[in-house]
């Protein structure tokens, strides 16, 4: 089993990335950020609770998000890993995951960190806004979500780098470039391992 982090600030492409990786890994893809959409658009309580969180920049409570990624993870049947898209992101999730993947015998493998520098990460936002439909994907929401990233998320980099299992990626370029770039990346450090 492979797990893998697809880590970065918004707007730094890991929905993108984890889409064009997964099928060469045979992966299943989990965006957290997409669960707690599809809760939205359904109107459950777990969304209602979600939309004031997202709509203003900020994480939805560890407690709540942790609760519906092992929802997720329970449901999960016969893929050979996950790609974990937009979680963890914060210290407590990350220990959390280690723990729910430890009573599956498995752990997190590597963390892919798409790195993009900030004004082009506001761009790309604005013009997604264009296309998305997203309620955050606005200067003031985007804005926001950089501070939180900064101050809340960036510490899991830290985490799993002390595991020496962070994957530094250039984010910015041609996008086909870029998942070539993480899929021989990834094949390296696995290789390694064996
Ligand atoms: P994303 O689609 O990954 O950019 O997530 C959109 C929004 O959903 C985030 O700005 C948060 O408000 C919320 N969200 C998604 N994943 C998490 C998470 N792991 N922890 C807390 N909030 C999250």
């Amino acid at each position: 089993m492979l797990n893998i982090v697809v880590f970065g600030a918004p707007g730094s492409g890991k929905g993108t990335q984890s889409d064009a990786i997964k099928s060469h890994f045979n992966l299943f893809h989990i965006s957290t950020g997409d669960v707690l959409r599809q809760e939205i658009a359904l109107d459950t309580e777990t969304g209602r609770i979600a939309k004031k969180y997202i709509d203003g920049g900020q994480l939805v409570p560890d407690d709540i998000i942790i609760e519906v990624l092992a929802h997720v993870l329970d449901k999960l049947d016969h893929q050979d890993g996950v790609i974990f898209d937009g979680f963890p992101r914060t210290v407590v999730q990350a220990e959390a995951l280690d723990r729910m993947l430890e009573k599956r015998g498995q752990r997190v493998d590597a963390l892919v960190d798409l790195q993009v520098p900030e004004e082009l990460l506001v761009e790309r936002v604005l013009n997604r806004s264009k296309v998305s439909g997203r309620s955050d994907d606005n200067e003031e929401a985007v804005r926001q979500r950089l501070e939180v990233y900064k101050s809340r998320t960036i510490p899991v980099m830290e985490y799993y780098r002390a595991m020496g299992k962070h994957i530094p990626i250039n984010g910015v370029g041609d996008i086909n470039e870029i998942s070539q770039g993480i899929i021989s990346a990834l094949e390296q450090k696995l290789n390694r391992k064996v």
